[in-house]
């Protein structure tokens, strides 16, 4: 089968490079012809791991092709999907014209059956929207479907949940756009992947109420970390505890600094926003927002009187990426607490593995060091934000040799309270005694 993946951002270049991997012929679209070029080149824009070995296997294997021109990209396939961003509008609501402009022009270039599937996270009615737009647009009366088949990857784990997923949902209201996609991912039956069948508006809803789901559960742990602390309680043990029950399950029950990445926030105010157009109050998802937002400053106050002030300190941060494993500093907690810091007057220096170069085109001037030690040197207070691996087991003996003030501020709780004070640190986790 010959199949179209238009973008090729975090989501697109998987898809695309999964497809590939699968048998499948692929042609990927964008319209940044910079990152085109590389991508021909076999350099992979982001940081994925394992997306470069299998980019580079796809164009070996003739099944991975990358043009800037959407309608080859058209011509040559049956299935094309959108994978373009979807982000957030200043009422919250989800900004479409990417989605739109690829619609229309999907249309312009139409010359006979096509199926067009969402990627995208889309606000639900998109399906109609396109479905609307390509009608009208198209030259010629042929015939297409649409349909929406959601993605859940994780940034940082984007290969294996491809491959290897929970379950796929498809929505999609013809018999011939439901054998397509289920041709499509054939391989997956072999390992029982389930697939949820749906109409188009229910398989957008599913997204966005997952996403929701998880975000809450965070902000819910969040909340009462915050409670712990004040009683003088741990929170791990609470969560432990409370994970043990398969009602509820041990995943995203980890506290931190807040939930950040180009998903959450973005999907929880879209639905939010849906909520409220459809007069249905969504006071759950409001409320998980509205924590998050406090959980972000709370973390700010830490830090502040942790270090006994911030303003003319040095303040390191370690991780700056709104997770591990990614180099996406999109809405990452740690770009909001750099910008937090910065403002109320303190020296931050920072290092992250991979997100270094993005987080300087936001802060030009950050003073970006080479590494942890070098983070550091001279240091008032130092800041775990983001739990990359390489800062779970730091020689704290060193680091506190190296630091002004031996001022440890673990908001991801990746050490051992009682271990760091008993090497000298005046340590600050996130919900423990
Ligand atoms: P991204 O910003 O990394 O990539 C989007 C790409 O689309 C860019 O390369 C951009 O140049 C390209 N593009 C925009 N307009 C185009 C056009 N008209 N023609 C061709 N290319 C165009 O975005 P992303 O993180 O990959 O997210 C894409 C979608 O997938 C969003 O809706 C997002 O919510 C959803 N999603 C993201 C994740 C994630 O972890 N990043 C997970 C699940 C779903």
């Amino acid at each position: 089968m010959n199949i179209c993946v238009v973008g090729t951002g975090y989501v697109g270049l998987v898809t695309g490079a999964c497809f590939a991997e699968f048998g499948v012929n692929v042609t990927c679209v964008d319209k940044d012809t910079a990152k085109i070029r590389q991508l021909r080149e076999g350099k992979v824009p982001i940081y994925e791991p394992g997306l470069g070995d299998l980019v580079a296997k796809g164009i070996r294997a003739g099944r991975l092709r990358f043009i800037d021109d959407l309608a080859e990209g058209v011509r040559s396939s049956l299935v094309l999907f959108i994978a373009v961003g979807t982000p957030p509008l200043g009422d919250g609501s989800t900004d479409l014209r990417y989605v739109d402009e690829v619609a229309e022009a999907i249309a312009r270039h139409l010359d006979g059956y096509k199926l067009v599937v969402t990627k995208s996270t889309v606000p639900v009615g998109t399906g109609r929207r396109i479905r609307e737009i390509i009608a009208r647009t198209r030259r010629e009366n042929v015939e297409f479907d649409v349909a929406a088949n959601p993605e859940f990857l994780r940034e940082g784990a984007a290969i294996e949940d491809f491959l290897r997923p929970n379950r796929v949902v498809i929505g999609a209201e013809s018999p011939q756009a439901v054998a397509i996609l289920k041709d499509l991912y054939r391989p997956l039956y072999l390992l029982e992947t389930p697939f949820v069948l749906t109409d188009v508006p229910t398989a957008e809803l599913i997204k966005y109420a997952a996403n929701a789901f998880l975000a809450t559960k965070i902000s819910f742990i969040n909340e009462l970390a915050r409670l712990a602390e004040a009683l003088g309680v741990d929170v791990h043990q609470v969560a432990v505890a409370m994970g043990l029950d398969n009602r509820i399950g041990k995943k995203f029950l980890h506290p931190g600094p807040g939930f950040g990445g180009s998903c959450f926030p973005k999907d929880l105010s879209a639905l939010a926003q849906l909520g409220r157009e459809h007069d249905v109050a969504l006071g759950v998802v409001e409320a998980a927002l509205a924590a998050n937002g406090r959980q972000r400053a709370w973390a700010v106050e830490k830090i502040e009187a942790a270090a006994g002030g911030v303003a003319g300190k040095a303040v390191g941060v370690l991780g700056l990426a709104f997770k591990p494993n990614t180099d996406d500093i999109r809405e990452a907690p740690a770009m909001a607490i750099v910008g937090e810091l910065r403002a109320r007057g303190a020296r931050v220096r920072a290092y992250d593995p991979e997100a270094m170069p993005r987080a300087r085109e936001f802060f030009a001037d950050l003073d970006c060091r080479a590494d942890a030690y070098a983070v550091a040197e001279g240091a008032d207070a130092l800041v775990v934000v983001t739990e990359w691996n390489e800062f779970r087991n730091l020689d704290l003996e060193r680091l506190r040799g190296l630091m002004a003030h031996p001022v440890l501020v673990d908001l991801r709780n990746v050490y051992d309270p009682a271990k760091a004070r008993a090497l000298g640190f005046a340590y600050h986790g996130v919900g423990r005694p």
